[in-house]
C-alpha cells in the first residue's frame, strides 16, 4: 500500500499527540511528537540554567545547539516513542508545567527552529509517517498529502491537560493550566518565524465534542482515502 506523510498542527493541548500516536498504530506509521523536541531544548536550558524567571540567554541557547543530540526510542513496555537527549531518556521530564512555561519562548528562537526543523526532515523522509506540531504542514512537509489543524475550546484543552498533570501527580492549579495553555497559543501564533497557522488544505477538525473513538474514526477515514489515491 503507498505510504503517506500526516501532519498534524494545532493549539496546545488539543490532543494531537494522542491521536497521532491511535492512528500511527492503526496505519502502522512512525509517529514523530515535535513538540517532545522543542520541549528537550526548554528543558536542557533549564538544566542548564540559561533560562529562569528574570534571565533569557538567547545567544548561548543557540550557542550550546551542538550539545544537544536528541533521538527517539520505542519503549515496547509502554508502547510510547520517547524522546532521549544526549543518551538519557528525557520523556517524563519535558511534560512539567515549569518546562510548558518557557517552551514557547525558547520555540520563538530562529536557529532553535532550524535546527530541530532539519532533523524533523531527515526523520520523515521516507514517509509512513505521523508528526504533530505547530509548523508540520506549513513548514516541514508542506507536501505533506493529509494535513490536519486540531482546534477545541481553552477550558475544555486545559481540563484534559489538568487532569493529565494530576494524574501524574504533579500539584497543579486548573487556573496555571488554563494560563499557559493561552499563552503558548499567543505566543505560538504571534511569532515570526514559522508561526502557527492551518496550511490552506488542511481539514480542521474541532474535538471539543468528539469522543476519542469518534475522532480517530473521522481520521482514520481521510487517511485511507489519501492512500487509496
Ligand atoms: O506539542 P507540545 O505542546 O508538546 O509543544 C510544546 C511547544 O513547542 C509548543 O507550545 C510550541 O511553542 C512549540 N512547538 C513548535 N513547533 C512545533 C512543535 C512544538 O513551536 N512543531
Amino acid at each position: 500500500m503507498k505510504k503517506i506523510t500526516i501532519a498534524i498542527d494545532g493549539f496546545s493541548s488539543t490532543g494531537k499527540s494522542t491521536i497521532a500516536k491511535q492512528l500511527a498504530k492503526k496505519l502502522n506509521y512512525s509517529y514523530i511528537d515535535t513538540g517532545a523536541m522543542y520541549r528537550a531544548v526548554a528543558y536542557f536550558a533549564l538544566e542548564h540554567q540559561l533560562i529562569s524567571e528574570k534571565y533569557f540567554d538567547i545567544e548561548e541557547i543557540v550557542n550550546q545547539l551542538k550539545n544537544i543530540q536528541l533521538h527517539f526510542e520505542y519503549n515496547v513496555e509502554s508502547q510510547v516513542s520517547e524522546i532521549y537527549l544526549n543518551g538519557k531518556c528525557i520523556e517524563n521530564e519535558i511534560r512539567t508545567l515549569n518546562v510548558s512555561n518557557y517552551v514557547s519562548k525558547v520555540a520563538e528562537i530562529a536557529e532553535v527552529r532550524s535546527f530541530l526543523v532539519d532533523q524533523q526532515k531527515e526523520m520523515g523522509k521516507n514517509k509512513g509517517v505521523i508528526l504533530d506540531g505547530r509548523d508540520i504542514g506549513t513548514v516541514v512537509f508542506p507536501d505533506a498529502e493529509l494535513k490536519l489543524f486540531m482546534t477545541a475550546l481553552p477550558e475544555i484543552r486545559a481540563q484534559r491537560r489538568y487532569e493529565e498533570l494530576i494524574a501524574k501527580g504533579e500539584k497543579v492549579e486548573y487556573e496555571a493550566v488554563l494560563k499557559n495553555l493561552t499563552e503558548r497559543d499567543l505566543i505560538d501564533a504571534m511569532r515570526k518565524v514559522s508561526p502557527l497557522k492551518k496550511a490552506l488544505d488542511a481539514v480542521e477538525i474541532d474535538n471539543s465534542h468528539l469522543t476519542m473513538d469518534e475522532q480517530l474514526e473521522k481520521i482514520y477515514q481521510l487517511s485511507i482515502e489519501k492512500i487509496k489515491l
